[in-house]
This record gives C-alpha cells, sequence and structure tokens, in this order.
C-alpha cells in the first residue's frame, strides 16, 4: 500500500515538530523558567500526590482545578476551558471552528503552532508582517479578516519571538472591527503584567490564553487555559477528549495556583533588564515584556556555535521571518552572566 498517498494533503507538507533538543548544560532556547518548583514544596506536593489512585481515570470535567483557577482569575467556572497545554487549546479551537479553507490570520513572525496547527486543521493561513517596530499592522489584519470572512486572528501577547507588547490601541481597534475570534495568547503574562481580561465580558469574540509552562514552571506537565465568552467553551468542549488532563497534572496545578511567585517573577524580570542594558549598546534588538528577548547577531551563521561552545543552547533562526536573528531566553543570574560575557566578546 502506498502510504504517502493516503496522508491527508494538507499535511503532507509538513515536516514533524523538531524542537531542537541538544545535550546543552544551559537550556535558553525554550522560554522555560530557570527555575524548578522550591525542592521543599514539590516534595510536599508530590507526598500528597500519592493519594491519587492511578487506576482511575482523571476528572474530566476538571472541577476543582477550574475552581481554583476561577478564584485566581475572578472569573466564571464557565468561561474557563482547560487543555493539556495552551497547543492543545489552540488545535481544539481550529477543529471546533475551523472548516476546510477557511481562514487564520497571524502576524509574522509569531509562535509558530498558529500555522502548523491552522495547516493540520485545513486552513488557509495569511501571514501579515510586523511593522519596523515589530508591531501590528491593525489596517492590513482588519481589512484582510474582512476580505476573507477570517475566522481567526492569533495575536501573542507579548509576543514569541520578538518580545513585546503589540500596541494595546492597535488590538482594540481589530476586537472592535472584526466579526472573527481574536486570540490573544498571554502565555508570557505574568513577565508583562499586561493583559485584555478585563476586555471579555463585553467583547464575546476575544479569547485569551495562558500556561502554567512559563511563570508556574510547570512546563513539564502540561496544562494551559482559555478564558473565554460561555458559548465558546461549551463548543471548544464538544471536541476536548474526554480525560484530556491526566490526574497529576490538575493536582499540581491546583497546589502552584497557591504558591507565591512573585520572587522568582522579580528575579527574572530583574535579569532581563541587566540583560536588555548590555545587547542594546551593541546590539539591534527588541525591548522585552517577555522572559526572552530577541538580537540580531553580527554573524548569525556563527552565534549558535559560538553560545554551544559553552553549552548553552540558544533559538538561532535561519529562515522565514526571522532568518537572522536569535532568540535568548533569560536564565538564573549565573546563566546570564555567562551569556553577557559571550556577548560583549560579540557574536
Ligand atoms: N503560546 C506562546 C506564545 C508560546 O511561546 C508557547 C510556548 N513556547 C505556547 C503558547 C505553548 O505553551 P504550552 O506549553 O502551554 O503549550
Amino acid at each position: 500500500m502506498d502510504i504517502l498517498s493516503k496522508v491527508k494533503k494538507s499535511i503532507r507538507g509538513l515536516k514533524a515538530y523538531d524542537p531542537g533538543l541538544t545535550q546543552t548544560k544551559y537550556k535558553l532556547d525554550a522560554n522555560e523558567n530557570p527555575y524548578d518548583v522550591p525542592a521543599v514544596l514539590k516534595k510536599a506536593i508530590l507526598k500528597k500526590a500519592q493519594r491519587i489512585p492511578f487506576n482511575r481515570y482523571p476528572d474530566a470535567a476538571t472541577v476543582t482545578l477550574k475552581k481554583n483557577i476561577s478564584k485566581y482569575l475572578g472569573v466564571k467556572t464557565e468561561n474557563i476551558f482547560v487543555g493539556n497545554g495552551s497547543d492543545e487549546i489552540i488545535e481544539y479551537l481550529m477543529q471546533t471552528f475551523v472548516e476546510q479553507g477557511d481562514t487564520v490570520i497571524v502576524p509574522t513572525p509569531t509562535f509558530e503552532m498558529y500555522r502548523i496547527i491552522g495547516v493540520i486543521n485545513g486552513a488557509k493561513i495569511i501571514e501579515l508582517p510586523l511593522d519596523k517596530k515589530f508591531d501590528i499592522d491593525e489596517k492590513a489584519i482588519i481589512t484582510a479578516v474582512k476580505k476573507t470572512k477570517a475566522k481567526f486572528v492569533f495575536l501573542a501577547y507579548p509576543n514569541n519571538p520578538t518580545g513585546n507588547c503589540f500596541s494595546e490601541n492597535k488590538i482594540m481597534k481589530i476586537i472592535e472591527s472584526v466579526d472573527c475570534f481574536v486570540v490573544l495568547d498571554e502565555a508570557y503574562y505574568d513577565f508583562s503584567g499586561r493583559s485584555f481580561l478585563k476586555c471579555l465580558k463585553r467583547h464575546k469574540n476575544l479569547i485569551i490564553l495562558r500556561t502554567f509552562s512559563k511563570a508556574f514552571s510547570m512546563a513539564a506537565l502540561r496544562m494551559g487555559y482559555m478564558i473565554a465568552d460561555r458559548e465558546t467553551v461549551a463548543a471548544v468542549n464538544k471536541v476536548r477528549l474526554p480525560y484530556n488532563i491526566n490526574s497529576l497534572s490538575q493536582f499540581v496545578a491546583v497546589e502552584l495556583l497557591k504558591a507565591d511567585r512573585t520572587k522568582v517573577l522579580e528575579i527574572i524580570i530583574k535579569e532581563r533588564k541587566k540583560l536588555y542594558a548590555l545587547i542594546k549598546e551593541k546590539y539591534e534588538c527588541v525591548d522585552s515584556n517577555a522572559n526572552f528577548i530577541f538580537l540580531k547577531p553580527k554573524t548569525p551563521s556563527k552565534a549558535q556555535k559560538v553560545f554551544e561552545a559553552q553549552s548553552i543552547s540558544v533559538r538561532v533562526f535561519t529562515a522565514g521571518p526571522a532568518a537572522g536573528w536569535m532568540r535568548l531566553t533569560v536564565g538564573t543570574p549565573a546563566e546570564n552572566k555567562l551569556v553577557r560575557q559571550i556577548l560583549k566578546r560579540g557574536v
């Protein structure tokens, strides 16, 4: 049997996602939190987690978790949807709303999964370049939505990989002008302190995504959530697999919501500012509202090797709209010191 000829046409051209794992000592390529959950807290959580019956299916409706997120955010549980990482929610959104050939609009460069998941689900992706200041062209987006009757506009806020928050006014203009979902992906919200959560009540087409992968140091256990109109949540629940969030992740997320992360966030933000102060003196770069910095190395072809020689992995973009630029995750103070030494010597 010719297996390749049976693969869906929309995904034949795709490559399997490559997270680019390297055997380096310092991982500054995936925008993770450099700090694990403190050992004492981790031990206490795992001790309590022993009560979780491994032979039973998880709570399919994630009742306790949603109650806790609801309390944490001050929104109703009917407005919350929980996913196995926000990646899974993006997949469910596309499954729910995108018909074959529907349009999805993304600025570029941005988080690659919007395009990849869109393509998998048969969407036609329109990529609209950011301007010179790495802000969105809201008029082009609005025009494209109206012309193509787009289903979604995806905006990461702050944007990955550029690290900046797009203009609030421009985003508001889009939300108010279009008959289409505007997904504001606030994965890095805790580092920016800026959110559109307060606008949810007034705008049914607004969808907000958050994750436990960054500020909550929980990337390994996969946990993300969406805050949206109750009808959106109800529709997306129709495609959700029954037990998408395992019992351990549900339990740990509830525990971590109670933990105070202020100190860790303060350190990361302070370190980002220190790193940026040096970078802006020597490189073309973007001021960041996230836990990473986007900059242009002088010799992009060598940058990766220079960092890897010191056992540091970073993300250097060799193709696409960010080609010639790199993204550097803020690490621990010791890691950032190493990074600064390398940047001072020049890459
Ligand atoms: N959105 C953005 C903008 C991201 O950068 C990332 C992770 N790199 C994600 C979503 C995915 O988050 P999760 O781990 O919750 O799937």
